[in-house]
């Protein structure tokens, strides 16, 4: 921090650090207005297949910003922004009650919500989880929410209760980007997680970079040790399904079965039956 106090104290004005602090605040106001305007925010759902047999075996939810000027903004760049403002508990809370309305009629067992790391330590986040499923009689067994692997929750802090609320209603958890994080593999099993998301980095290293397949092949027998499953996210190619199928990682999700999309696309094809084509195997899954 000597370098940042140095800098301030020769550096009266910072246009470059004034621009980005204009850019929050505004991203901050269009974010508030877009939560009021129907339409601006999206959520899209990208499936998730079981790696046995390539049936469907749920979805994950994706929130998607279009933004009446700049278009479509991208979630790594308005989440972090929700966030630091607060807005991501309104934000949470608007895409999870979407997702009950959206998936009503889906015939899966899982629907994967993001959850970030600011909720979980909002002391009425669980209570606020379980009234919108009630609300929306979307049983909490179905819901899988995905918190990623450095969001650590303290013991007897609002997240841990948070979390034990809602496991105890039946809600399960998935940790997110996993292998990227700091996580010791000793707090892996405290986690209480039922679903580690091996990171999309170790799989598009496959068939350049042996060390990936290494690291992916011991996520997925850590994983099984301790009695949890996997789910290899960014699969984009059949070599890398084949060679995830063959390494017994139990789900798969990547643009190679299908880019996330608005619910009345993903309804259109699960009629139209076409989620199955790219992969040549089967699914039971249909829309009514
Ligand atoms: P994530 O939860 O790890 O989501 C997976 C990301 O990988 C998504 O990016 C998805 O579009 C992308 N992806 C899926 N398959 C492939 C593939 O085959 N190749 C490549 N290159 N990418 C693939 P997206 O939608 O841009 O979301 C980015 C992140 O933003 C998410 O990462 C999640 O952390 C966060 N996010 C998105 N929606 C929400 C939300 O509703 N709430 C919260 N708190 N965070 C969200
Ligand atoms: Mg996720
Ligand atoms: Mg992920
Ligand atoms: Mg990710």
């Amino acid at each position: 921090h000597s370098k940042r106090s140095g800098r301030s104290s020769y550096t009266l004005y910072d246009p470059q650090l004034d621009q980005a602090t204009t850019l929050r605040r505004n991203m901050e106001r269009d974010l508030r207005t877009a939560l009021e305007r129907p339409g601006e925010l999206e959520v899209y759902y990208q499936p998730l297949i079981r790696a046995t047999d390539g049936t469907i075996s749920g979805f994950e939810a994706l929130l998607r910003w279009h933004h009446p000027v700049q278009g479509s903004i991208a979630p790594a760049v308005f989440i972090p922004v929700a966030e630091e403002t607060g807005l991501i508990l309104r934000l949470g809370a608007w895409v999870l009650q979407q997702v009950c309305t959206d998936t009503r009629a889906w015939l899966v067992d899982t629907v994967a919500v993001n959850a970030s790391i600011v909720e979980l330590h909002d002391e009425h986040y669980a209570s606020r989880v379980a009234q919108i499923l009630s609300a929306n009689g979307m049983a909490p067994q179905r819901l899988e929410l995905e918190i990623t692997e450095s969001a650590f929750c303290e013991r007897a802090t609002d997240c841990e209760k948070n979390i034990t609320h809602l496991r105890g209603l039946g809600v399960r958890f998935a940790l997110d980007d996993f292998g990227t994080g700091f996580s010791s593999l000793g707090r892996l099993h405290n986690l209480h997680a039922e679903r580690l998301k091996i990171d999309r980095s170790f799989v598009a290293g496959f068939g350049s970079d042996k060390g990936d397949e290494a690291i992916v092949q011991a996520i997925v027998d850590l994983a099984q040790a301790v009695g949890m499953t996997t789910t290899a996210e960014g699969v984009e190619t059949s070599g890398q399904r084949d060679l995830l199928a063959a390494m017994g990682c139990d789900q798969l999700q990547g643009f190679l079965l299908s880019r996330p999309l608005p619910a009345r696309e993903i309804e259109r094809l699960l009629r139209a039956g076409s989620l199955k084509a790219d992969l040549g195997i089967g699914t039971r899954l249909d829309s009514s």
